[in-house]
């Protein structure tokens, strides 16, 4: 609660996108916290946050717990936070209960997870395991023309350490689920086995901006217009590949987007998800297909570029049956669930044993200010993950 202090909205949800003034409050909070706690607290390049408890034998590989900090502008309080804050939590536990782990401990708290402000999404944890390059990270540029380099060395959270040199034996996630799913089955945890492939997409279609008024409708080469039997489409493509596809038109940016003139362009902004590698590149494929003969008898050029993709993850089954060792050893419900959302874990699951645990959010929301979890279950996925840690701590 008191994290989400900073960046408070009106209607009870939280705006600290990634290195703004708030986020770095809210680092600077979680850093004091975390020394208090007694960790050491390095700061890598990509601004990443690590703070490191010792274990008995430091030799050992750590085991590493969190999420992110950074929120969407109109975001809630638990969404990264929660997985952040319940990792010091659970060192704190420790402390109080006078436990030293076999294997250090460590808490992330990942740069720019949610791609609001600096496309793409997870792009510090992408650094991390080597999916992009340290130059292209610092060069990613927001709205207003701003560099993530020159915004992280504003906020001073540029540091020094290598990014991607930590090495790890297991990590472990909380997250809200950010879906109906866990609420609607009555169970408190989520096993979370792997993440659905994501596919996101431009389509832009361009045709001959022109006044409003004197340009009869047959003259007119309307990207708008054009775009109708698309976006249906899309959603069509959807239903085919039901129940695990997802197609969502995030946005449509119509140019000059002013009202009397009938705009020149069009950009359709696609997401496309999937928990089948083979069946997300399909639906790919597809889009494609559907811009193509929506537009080959017109006026109207269309292109479809595909910005980025996220193959879908499995996680290490390791970490996972932690999570449900841990789960049992509480007396907690349970099921397997699969993410629909992106998170670090995805790319840090590239280079370490990675698990998440998922706990219910009221009436699936997430990306909301309304987003709201009960006591109870932040209690409980705490403590499954305090479990998983133990687990894996004293393996070696
Ligand atoms: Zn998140």
């Amino acid at each position: 609660m008191q994290m989400a202090t900073i960046g408070a909205t009106p209607n009870g949800g939280v705006n600290r996108v990634a290195l703004s003034h708030e986020d770095k409050l809210g680092r600077d909070l979680f850093v004091g916290w975390c020394k208090e706690a007694g960790c050491s607290v390095e700061i890598d390049q990509m601004g990443n946050i690590f703070a490191s408890r010792a274990g008995r034998n430091n030799k050992l590989l750590p085991v590493l717990a969190g999420s992110h900090l950074d929120s969407q502008p109109t975001g809630g309080k638990y969404d990264g936070a929660l997985g952040v804050l319940a990792a010091l939590e659970v060192i704190e536990t420790l402390n109080d209960q006078k436990i030293t782990t076999e294997a250090p401990i460590e808490i992330v708290s990942w740069t720019n997870e949610e791609g609001a402000r600096f496309a793409p999404a997870m792009i510090a944890s992408g650094v991390f395991a080597g999916e992009f390059t340290l130059d292209y990270a610092y060069s990613r540029i927001d709205k207003d023309g701003l560099t993530l380099g020159d915004e992280l060395d504003r906020i001073g959270y540029k540091g020094k350490s290598v990014v991607g040199n930590r090495k790890y034996s297991a990590c472990f996630e909380l997250h809200i689920e950010q879906g109906p799913i866990l609420e609607a089955e009555k169970k408190s945890i989520g096993i979370v086995t792997g993440v659905q492939g994501i596919s996101w997409s431009d389509i832009i279609l361009v045709g001959k901006e022109t006044h409003a008024g004197p340009t009869p409708m047959k003259y007119r080469i309307d990207p708008v217009k054009s775009s109708l039997p698309i976006l249906s489409e899309i959603y069509a493509l959807a239903d085919k590949y039901t129940p695990h596809a997802r197609a969502t038109i995030g946005y449509l940016k119509a140019e000059p987007a002013i009202r009397n003139t009938q705009p020149g362009k069009l950009v359709i902004a696609v997401d496309l998800r999937h928990p089948d590698k083979k069946t997300l590149s399909l639906m790919h494929k597809a889009l494609i297909r559907i811009a193509e003969k929506e537009t080959s008898n017109s006026s109207i050029s269309g292109t479809v570029k595909e910005i980025w993709r996220s193959e879908p993850v499995n996680f290490s089954s390791t970490c996972i049956s932690m999570i449900d060792n841990a789960a049992k050893k509480l007396g907690l419900s349970s099921m397997e669930i699969i993410s629909g959302a992106g998170h670090d874990s995805v790319y840090i699951s590239r280079v370490a044993p990675t698990g998440m645990i998922f706990i219910p959010c009221e009436n699936g929301l997430s990306h909301n200010e309304m987003e709201n979890i009960s006591k109870e279950d932040a209690a409980n996925g705490t403590n499954v993950l305090l479990h998983a840690i133990l687990e894996a701590s004293s393996m070696h």
